[in-house]
């Protein structure tokens, strides 16, 4: 029987769209009937079908009008506007942090940590 579903398994989807010569619809509608793990198959290919047939129904080519076609273009041209507009920001906060730290910065010495730290609290009301 197991060697018999893989044959009528594999050949389900020809048997389906009528591609069979007789003699083998024969033979896999006499399977069908006695193996019902065989139909529970049948039945899954038979759903994908209508959902297939139902989705190239329900599709309809796309087509945009001239304004929403200026609207989307005006969105791309804004978010690609906005985008580097971020990459400006990004590199002016990196550059202004850069030179805060190059003029504020203070190896701390080894001698006396804590005065390195007073320096800075003495820098905070200048910023
Ligand atoms: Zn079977």
């Amino acid at each position: 029987m197991r060697e018999q579903c893989d044959i009528v398994q594999d050949i389900l989807p020809l048997y389906m769209d009528g591609a069979l010569r007789q003699p083998t619809k024969d033979y896999v509608q006499r399977h069908l009937a006695e193996c019902e793990r065989c139909r529970a198959v049948k039945q899954e290919w038979e759903k994908l079908d209508k959902w297939q047939a139902g989705r190239s129904i329900g599709q309809e080519p796309l087509t945009i009008s001239t304004e929403e076609a200026r609207f989307i273009k005006e969105v791309k041209k804004w978010r690609r506007r906005s985008g580097l507009f971020f990459l400006l920001l990004i590199v002016l906060f990196s550059a202004v942090t850069w030179m805060l730290r190059t003029y504020l910065y203070e190896p701390i010495p080894a001698d006396n940590p804590m005065q390195s730290v007073r320096e800075v609290i003495h820098l905070v009301p200048l910023l």
